[in-house]
């Protein structure tokens, strides 16, 4: 069995895991708490005002318990997730499971969703994983998406034009009103991270999920819907994505922490509900450390390979917090050749479209220390023979100063690296 209780128990047992024993609230009470504890520990809310249901978030709210939850050395992170992208496993079904051990009518209101910030629409779920099929049932995806909640059974999602966008079209194209989807809370990280990775269309990410898992993920099918879940989630919501009609979602705190933008987006309409007797309710916080890790882990290791094709002595790669764990890379490297620092700022934007600015410095700067990264920059760079700009390129949308018509964005490259006949000194720290 691979479930996120027994993930907790792991972190409670090593200390790495809060109780906060007081009640709390869900409108912006707990969203504080996380904010301010969740690169430290995992932490678990006992009581809340608003429902009978514990919350726990900041699961993976650094990287040390991704390690954790994936059971690698922080060295072999990268292979381990490249890995389970090249070799997926198909996971096995199961009868039963722990998810089925309660039946109810679709009420949100029983759960402790939380209000995350000021201006957002209202209360969010952030932290599910949705699963769906073609409608050949060939075809199966699971992927994040925020949803706000409209009512009992109501929610409205964000889908941006990847691979559910893809689905639902197909559900159109075939004649269909709706898309069966399970919105499952309360999962291992491993498959909260194959989610969130960059797998290939016509790939399911529960396969992804498997490999990480070493094959003991174990899936079961939904009652009301045609989607399978994981077998030992906390909570599954069953829905179907009405695919005529939108209507406002947003505004929405994003990962850079700025407001999102309301766009007309579809609704969901709930058709049952499957959770565990004492579920536990699994928050995100958005914005957070550990929004950015899930999301930015896998793009990371995605241009340490890419990087790697090119420079084959990379030494470190980081998706920094400051850059929203998206928007900016430091990459460190043993330089062998001269020119090597400008390939590497080709190469990053190669394997991550979305990266604006990327900074590449000598072995000895250490990538997680942004002090010793301005210090490259301070001492070893010159902007006439180190900066490479690349105007009105494909960009994120997440950038909110981007171009906000065409997405379009102006990319710099940073060559912080010491000439080859300057060997780099260490830094006195
Ligand atoms: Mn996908």
């Amino acid at each position: 069995m691979v479930d996120l209780r027994e993930f907790l128990n792991q972190l409670e047992t090593e200390n790495e895991l809060i109780k906060i024993e007081e009640e709390v609230s869900t409108k912006f009470e707990i969203a504080a708490i996380i904010k301010k504890l969740e690169t430290e520990k995992a932490v678990f809310f006992k009581k809340v005002k608003e429902s009978n249901f514990s919350v726990v978030a900041a699961v993976c709210g650094n990287r040390k318990r991704i390690c954790k939850a994936l059971n690698v050395v922080p060295e072999k992170l990268y292979e381990k997730i490249l890995q389970a992208l090249k070799f997926p496993k198909k996971p096995s079904m199961a009868g039963d499971g722990k998810v089925k051990e309660v039946w109810e009518k679709p009420n949100l209101k029983n759960f402790p969703i939380l209000t995350h910030y000021e201006k957002d629409a209202g209360p969010y779920i952030t932290s599910a994983i949705i699963s769906a099929k073609s409608p050949d049932g060939k075809i199966e995806n699971v992927s994040i998406h925020r949803l706000l909640v409209l009512g009992k059974d109501k929610l409205v999602i964000r889908i941006v034009p990847r691979h559910l966008q893809k689905l639902c079209e197909m559900a159109k194209e075939s004649g269909k009103k709706t898309l069966d989807i399970a919105i499952c809370i309360g999962v291992h990280p491993a498959i909260f991270l194959a989610a969130a990775s960059p797998a290939p269309f016509g790939l399911s990410e529960y396969e992804v999920a498997n490999s990480l898992l070493d094959g003991k993920l174990k899936l079961l099918d939904c009652e009301n819907v045609d989607v399978r879940v994981p077998s030992d989630a906390e909570i599954v919501f069953e829905g179907k994505i009405l695919l005529d009609g939108k209507v406002s979602e947003g505004p929405f705190t994003d990962v850079t922490q700025t407001y999102d933008i309301v766009r007309l987006q579809p609704t969901i309409k709930l058709v049952g509900i499957m959770r565990r007797k004492n579920c536990i309710y699994q928050a995100l916080l958005p914005g957070g450390t550990e929004h950015r890790l899930f999301m930015g882990l896998a793009r990371e290791a995605k241009i340490w390979e890419t990087v790697k094709a090119v420079v084959p002595t990379v030494k470190a790669v980081r998706l920094t917090d400051g850059g929203c764990g998206w928007l900016h890379a430091v990459v460190s490297i043993k330089k062998q050749l001269e020119g090597d620092g400008k390939n590497v700022v080709f190469a990053a934007f190669t394997a991550h479209p979305s990266l604006k600015h990327v900074v590449v410095v000598d072995e000895d700067i250490n990538v997680e220390n942004l002090l010793e990264v301005e210090w490259a920059i301070a001492t070893r760079f010159q902007a006439d023979k180190g900066l490479i700009k690349i105007e009105n390129v494909r960009g994120s949308t997440l950038d909110p100063s981007a171009n906000q018509e065409t997405g379009t964005t102006t990319k710099l490259g940073l060559d912080a690296t010491k000439p080859l006949s300057k060997p780099p000194e260490k830094i006195e720290k």
